[in-house]
């Protein structure tokens, strides 16, 4: 079982579901050459494939297109269903950054083929977490800086208010859908700017005032 850890609280809370929202900053789904979305696309991550900041990112051995997203990560406090957006604040207990590691050749195999993405996000170590803060210390989710560098080189550089959906809204649209639960996170999406690692390349992500994250591709 993976955590989720609250560290100004000391709590821990332990992670069900990973959801994950898609193509939810417009400059992004153009660069990778989508429709942009009408409504949030939505898929599953394992919390096997949950590691932390400061551990190593294993390349996969069947993979020849490793790719990072660094994205604002939801940490639900409270389980809930048909969640209003009004209301969707009152079920998040943090944030932190987060990213949503990808094999693009299999995604864009899957894509093509209209198969499921399953193998090209649930790889072990595909998912990175930082600590969690408080949801108290972000006056607004939609409103925070979002940095990834590789090497020191500066790849993502966006702020979260150019998602097509607001956290608000998201956790509103999953949850019509099934229930959200204590525990579940959510990755909100990746600004554009994705791009290849390679094995020996660092990766750096930060939301700034929320989180960061160290992780060697090894
Ligand atoms: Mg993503």
């Amino acid at each position: 079982m993976r955590q989720a850890y609250i560290k100004s609280q000391n709590k821990k809370y332990t992670i069900g579901k990973v959801v994950c929202v898609g193509k939810n900053y417009l400059e992004h789904a153009k660069e990778l050459g989508d429709v942009v979305p009408e409504k949030p696309v939505v898929f599953l991550k394992p919390s096997s494939s949950i590691i932390y900041s400061g551990e190593k990112i294993i390349y996969p051995e069947f993979s020849k297109s490793l790719h990072y997203e660094a994205e604002l990560v939801l940490l639900i406090g409270k389980t809930g269903k048909s969640i209003s957006k009004e209301n969707a604040l009152d079920y998040i207990a943090g944030y932190t950054c987060g990213l949503d590691m990808t094999l693009r050749d299999w995604q864009s195999d899957a894509k093509k083929k209209g198969h499921p993405w399953t193998i090209s996000k649930c790889f072990d170590t595909s998912t990175v977490l930082d600590d969690f803060i408080e949801k108290e210390k972000v006056s607004n989710p939609n409103k925070l800086d979002i940095k990834l560098w590789v090497n020191g080189e500066l790849k993502q550089d966006d702020n979260t208010s150019n998602m097509i959906f607001s956290a608000e809204e998201i956790i509103e649209y999953l949850s019509g859908f099934f229930t959200l639960e204590e525990g579940d996170i959510v990755f909100t999406g990746t600004p554009k700017g994705v791009g290849e690692v390679f094995r020996g390349d660092k990766l750096k992500a930060s939301i700034h005032g929320v989180a960061s994250i160290d992780a060697e591709v090894v």
